[in-house]
């Protein structure tokens, strides 16, 4: 089939599910018709096209697109068209990939059902009435809902794997620093990596080694020899001279036995695989949603000064400067939002800054240490991705300190830098998916691939 039927087939299948699953805030139907037609002619013209060319994507729409609207589902940015394109959608055009559009998400990335979007509530496709997780629920329920066949997501303190773990499919946070982030909004920005959702694993290591690699535009992107992520990916793989530690701190109190026991069941698999499994202490790792809740509001409080109605999107008519600024962030940012910054800066105020702040990056620092000393055993971590399957819609909503214990398991992750892949392995009674976390060292991208590829 051209790529033209390709992509008309997903845009009509976008069509057919949006009115339900609300996944995506923009189509870009022509211009990805336009890009298709291109890859066409390549064809015709009998020049050689790569892996990705003419392959649908669906990108957050907390990714910078030259002349498309992105928006961080946030009404401040309702009207903000950037005028330059991220590092990871050039190089994915590069590529020869085909945007769809861009995904729904919780305002700015936070939140961990992607009910915090100013515009839509996304559905779970498993199950409409549950959330797909957050916070890129639009681009894993697209790709669950098969709108289009791998998407973007960003994760800074489980926003891929969560989301992945919620709707079935696979989601990768790749090591801090591995992948670009010139383009993306800024959440945290110590925390925050861009990564693929996909159906299979192998498509997740294609995407990556499209996106992945040094960029002089962002100032923390490490300057690395990229690996070949797929040239393992063969079946009949399998993870003998591997060692797996389970961490010993996430089974236990607040984990649904049918999470505990399919991720039990897939710790066998493993087994049966050729792994060696062992049990470990991550004595600190508890402590890391607590530090999270301290370091990224404070980076977000930051971050998010930048929204004062002079510089971008929406602005509130007010005849003074002080009072539209007022305004305009009244008007402009949504409760959870709102609630981040008044944190964030309350944790960066002088006088409290040793008390919170300056405590919470010690507790990071003894997180990730706790890491390193585990990575002296064993290849890769697992867990589970998330303590529950998908929730109901408006279940959590009202209390945010239950909200945020959906990523208990996934936060650690990101406060130590660390690469983390969430893969499905099995589903609960209701029929609902649940989800495998390997975590492994910084830069071992490629064994977690190939551990995954092998239980997938
Ligand atoms: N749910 C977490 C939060 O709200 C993580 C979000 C994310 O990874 N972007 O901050």
């Amino acid at each position: 089939r051209s790529a033209v039927e390709i992509t008309q087939a997903y845009l009509e299948r976008i069509k057919t599910l949006e009115p339900k699953l609300h996944s995506f805030l923009t189509v870009t139907e022509a211009t990805a018709i336009a890009q298709a037609q291109a890859i066409d002619q390549k064809i015709a013209a009998g020049e050689d096209i790569g892996l990705l060319e003419g392959i649908p994507i669906g990108l957050k729409d907390n990714l910078c697109t030259q002349g498309v609207r992105t928006t961080c589902a946030s009404k401040v940015l309702e009207n903000f068209v950037p005028p330059y394109e991220s590092t990871v959608t050039q190089r994915l055009v590069e590529a020869g990939t085909i945007a769809l559009g861009k995904t729904n998400l919780d305002e700015f990335a936070m939140g961990s059902s992607t009910e915090n979007s100013a515009y839509q509530v996304t559905g779970n496709p498993w199950d409409p009435s549950r959330v797909p997780g957050g916070s890129s629920g639009g681009s894993a329920a697209a790709v669950a809902a098969d709108e289009c066949p791998v998407a973007l997501g960003s994760d800074t303190g489980g926003s891929i794997r969560q989301p992945a773990s919620l709707c079935g499919v696979v989601g990768l946070k790749p090591t801090y620093g591995l992948v670009s982030r010139y383009g993306l909004v800024a959440y945290a920005s110590s925390l925050d990596q861009i990564g693929p959702l996909s159906r299979t694993v192998e498509d997740a290591a294609i995407v990556l080694q499209a996106i992945a690699g040094h960029d002089p535009k962002d100032s923390t992107s490490l300057n690395v020899e990229i690996p070949d992520y797929t040239q393992n990916l063969q079946p009949g793989l399998d993870c003998k001279g591997r060692t797996i530690g389970i961490i010993q701190e996430t089974f236990g109190e607040g984990l649904d036995p049918v999470v505990d026991e399919a991720v039990k069941a897939a710790i066998a698999q493993y087994e049966a695989l050729g792994a060696t499994v062992k049990t470990l202490s991550l004595p600190r790792f508890r402590y890391g949603l607590p530090s999270y809740y301290i370091i990224a509001p404070s980076e977000a409080s930051s971050n998010l000064a930048r929204y004062d109605g002079v510089k971008y999107g929406a602005r509130a008519e007010e005849s003074s400067l002080v009072s539209m600024y007022t305004k305009t962030r009244a008007a402009g940012f949504g409760a959870e939002v709102k609630r981040r910054i008044m944190i964030g800066t309350y944790a960066l105020s002088a006088g409290y800054y040793d008390a919170y702040y300056l405590k919470a990056q010690k507790v990071r620092t003894l997180i990730k240490q706790d890491f390193e000393a585990a990575f002296q055993e064993v290849d890769a971590l697992v867990c589970p991705t998330s303590p529950t399957t998908a929730f109901t819609a408006g279940s959590k909503v009202d209390d945010p300190i239950s909200m945020y214990l959906s990523d208990l398991m996934t936060i650690p992750v990101n406060l130590a830098g660390l690469p983390g892949i969430s893969i499905p392995c099995g589903f609960d009674a209701a029929g609902l998916p649940i989800g495998l976390q390997l975590i492994g060292n910084v830069l071992q991208e490629q064994t977690l691939f190939e551990m995954a590829y092998a239980y997938e």
